[in-house]
């Protein structure tokens, strides 16, 4: 058997024939000229009947499926897109040869940019093959319609596929490209169907090679042995039962408490959350509210949009953070543009710390709109790296009555996490960047994400630093990081002495079941194994034994 490795974005299992995608039109090659203005013409048609398809598809589908396929259609519909194909019509280049080099010029403009707007290059390439196909009359490029569950191997996804994807006949998808936040993780995560993105080798699989795709272990192994798909089948359908019989609040077999908390962006979230067993928001993303404002919102709005998270969940903890502006995250009105390396430079708290009004702004706003939540309401800063930081950050929060802490995400902050704990209440980890910074490796590169693993022992003992911290100081050290949503590793973080996970509202409840489901003893010896590994795959091991 052949396992290809990738990253394991969203745990399941799924076994089946291998389907790809219908492949894309090419430019016809004897391509003639056409006058500017009747090209425009034909471009606007196809690309107005490329859109009301998309936005039809997003008028049946819901939550992130549906904002993917209107923000595809709103990018067909761009006047921008429509000057910059009339250009090349200019320079008597064909139209569909003309579309492609419009969207060259803006793939480039939105790469230059980096982090978000980077990766909806990929939606800009999905429009064109579209437009391209409409403009030559062949039927639309996609997923084809398969006659048995299949699994989706492909390069990269176009958001448009990927939000029409029916889970009964796609049982897990697998991509060459693609990294935990690229579109096919979302909608993969909001679909629940098993998930490996950036697996090595996939490119040479053939359609109608029988796969089988660990999202959890990211994985995809090629012809594998039957006995193997029953027994990785069972253990799936017996971690989904576990996780809808989970009933919170969290806590191992023995009794010992820990917090099983979501992750959100906005209300819609919250609300979806709030349906769950989860005890309340261990992190609220503020800044992915704002991801498409050019001006900053007033503090009455952002108290209101802060608000309905709060009013979702009624009466249970919220931990909301403040803006984590740049780098993967650009946000028109708080990024520093131009910076030749965005994850090293003024992003999260230090825009604030180089913009006091900014940061004022918006505690002004949490702290309005607290004054109307149910449940208790912390707030913390993303991207702190020194005492001082932390000092001056915490004064603000209790100036305003609210619970300060910040956030772990920076190895100078977890070395001295002890003297940070004295400025404020609580820490969360946040293991996403703590690895990317622990390890000098780009969180969004598939081909490191070996070195990001969050198995690390490295970012393990960065953990324990900050959990004895905690621990010495009497405070809440929680994780809020992807770390937190992998079942085995909750237990060893657990192990470690980290008293609350957060995670996304889907993976929690089976977080809160195997958590239930060890001992406290088993966790910490899961943990001194992990810790005592050489690597993420002997931790792996050590620690399923010491649960099992
Ligand atoms: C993290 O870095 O782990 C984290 C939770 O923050 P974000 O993923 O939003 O950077
Ligand atoms: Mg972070």
């Amino acid at each position: 058997m052949t396992v290809l490795l990738g990253n394991g974005v969203v745990p399941g299992i799924g076994a089946g024939p291998v389907v790809r995608p219908i492949p894309r039109p090419t430019v016809p090659a004897d391509e003639q000229p056409v006058q500017p203005d009747e090209g425009a013409v034909l471009f606007t048609a196809a690309a107005t009947a490329v859109a009301d398809r998309l936005a039809s598809r997003a008028n049946h589908a819901s939550g992130a499926a549906s904002e993917v396929l209107m923000a595809t259609a709103t990018l067909a519909r761009d006047r921008g897109l429509v000057a910059l194909v009339t250009k090349h019509l200019g320079d008597g280049t064909g139209l569909c040869a003309s579309t492609v080099a419009a969207i060259d010029e803006l793939s480039a403009m939105f790469a230059a940019a980096g982090g978000l707007m980077a990766e909806r290059v990929t939606d800009l390439r999905d429009v064109q093959d579209r437009i391209i196909a409409e403009l030559i009359g062949q039927s639309e490029p996609g997923i084809p319609t398969a006659d048995v569950p299949s699994v989706l191997c492909a390069d990269d996804l176009a958001p448009a596929d990927t939000a029409g994807l029916d889970p009964a006949t796609v049982v897990a998808i697998a991509t060459s490209l693609g990294g935990p936040t690229s579109h096919t993780s979302i909608i993969a995560r909001q679909l629940g169907i098993p998930c490996v993105v950036g697996t090595v080798g996939l490119g040479d699989v053939a359609v109608g090679t029988y796969v089988l795709v660990d999202g959890a272990l990211g994985e995809v192994v090629l012809d594998p042995a039957a006995d193997l798909v029953a027994t990785r089948l069972e253990a799936a359908t017996a971690a989904g039962e576990a996780a809808a019989a989970w009933r919170s609040p969290g806590r191992t077999r023995d009794g010992h408490g820990v917090d099983v908390l979501a992750n959100v962006q906005d209300g819609a979230g919250a609300r979806r959350a709030a349906g769950t067993q989860v005890q309340g928001v261990g992190l609220f993303r503020t800044e992915l509210c704002f991801l498409d404002r050019d001006v900053e919102p007033t503090v009455s709005e952002q108290a209101s949009i802060y608000g309905e998270v709060f009013e979702a969940m009624w009466g249970r903890k919220v931990v909301i953070r403040t803006l984590d502006a740049g780098s993967d995250k650009p946000v028109s009105f708080a990024t520093i543009t131009n910076e030749p390396n965005p994850a090293l430079g003024v992003r999260g708290m230090r825009l604030g710390w180089r913009d006091e009004g900014l940061m004022d702004r918006q505690l002004d706003a949490i702290a309005q709109a607290a004054g109307t939540a149910a449940g208790p309401v912390w707030v913390m800063a993303p991207m702190v790296a020194t005492e001082d930081e932390a000092a001056w950050f915490g004064a603000k929060v209790r100036d305003r009555g609210l619970v300060p802490g910040v956030m772990i995400e920076i190895p100078s902050a977890a070395l001295l996490a002890d003297r940070i704990l004295r400025h404020v209440d609580f820490v969360s980890i946040g293991t996403n960047d703590l690895s990317q910074y622990a390890f000098a490796a780009d969180r969004m590169a598939p081909s490191l994400a070996r070195l990001t693993d969050p198995w690390q022992p490295a970012l393990l003992a960065l953990i324990r630093t900050v959990a004895d911290a905690g621990i010495a100081a009497g405070k809440p050290v929680g994780v809020c990081g992807e770390a937190a949503a992998d079942p085995q590793l909750a237990c060893v973080l657990v192990g470690l002495g980290v008293t609350s996970l957060s995670a996304a509202a889907t993976a929690a409840p089976l977080v809160g079941a195997t958590i239930g489901a060890a001992t406290l003893q088993q966790c910490r010896e899961a943990a001194a194994g992990a810790l005592s590994a050489s690597g993420p795959a002997e931790g792996r091991e050590a620690a399923r034994a010491a649960l099992s």
